[in-house]
């Protein structure tokens, strides 16, 4: 039975992220990936992260508390074509800070379309979580969207282009709920093992 899941707060800058210690889950991806709508499914709750929320909404860092687990950490996306240049340095400088050096993240979970070949931003992030050491998972969105045949292709050739040192890659769909337990036990595990870490 997985614990209730809530909205504790959102972090403009550090000094606001929890400070309750518990192992946190980050959520990154291009901006309509399907970040929002994967929270809301592994809440179970249809209206806890926005979906489709306007750029001026989704710059901060998003806290979802999983009973005395665990925080799901929604990561403000990235590629909005309408945030001006001078304005991304900000949200990245937040998404960094809070990337590196933060000792209770356990996990982070990229996402990507199953359907398009992984974007220069992808990319740039996979080499940004090798450089620091940081456990990720690849999560490839909407595969309601491909025939059950062209699934496994998709994933397979998905994860050889990121290549890396990725913990698997997990095929999932907000819309049908694919891919959502196995996704929970992957976050439960990483949480687990933070914990041990820490203790
Ligand atoms: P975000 O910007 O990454 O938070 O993306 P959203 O969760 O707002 O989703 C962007 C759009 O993709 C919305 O119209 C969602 O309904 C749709 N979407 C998200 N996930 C899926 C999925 O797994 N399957 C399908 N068919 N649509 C999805």
């Amino acid at each position: 039975m997985k614990a209730t899941t809530t909205f504790a707060g959102s972090a403009a800058s550090p000094a606001q992220f929890p400070k309750d210690g518990l192992p946190e889950v980050a959520f990154l991806g291009r901006s309509n990936v399907g970040k929002s709508s994967l929270l809301n499914a592994l809440a179970g709750a249809p209206g806890l992260a926005r979906v489709s929320a306007t750029p001026g909404r989704t710059r901060l860092v998003n806290f979802f508390r999983v009973g005395d687990e665990l925080y799901l950490v929604d990561l403000p996306g990235y590629g909005y074509a309408r945030v001006p240049e001078a304005e991304r340095g900000g949200w990245e400088q937040l998404v960094t800070s809070y990337l590196v050096g933060r000792e209770v993240l356990a996990l982070c979970v990229v996402l990507l379309d199953l359907r398009h070949e992984p974007s220069q931003r992808d990319f740039s992030l996979r080499d940004f979580l090798e450089h620091h050491h940081l456990p990720y998972l690849l999560v490839a969105m909407k595969a309601d969207k491909l025939a059950r045949g062209q699934r496994s292709r998709r994933q397979h050739a998905l994860a050889a282009s990121l290549g890396g040192t990725q913990r698997g890659l997990i095929v999932a769909s907000a819309a049908t709920g694919l891919g959502i337990d196995e996704l929970w036990r992957e976050v439960r595990r990483a949480a687990e093992l933070r914990r041990e870490g820490a203790a």
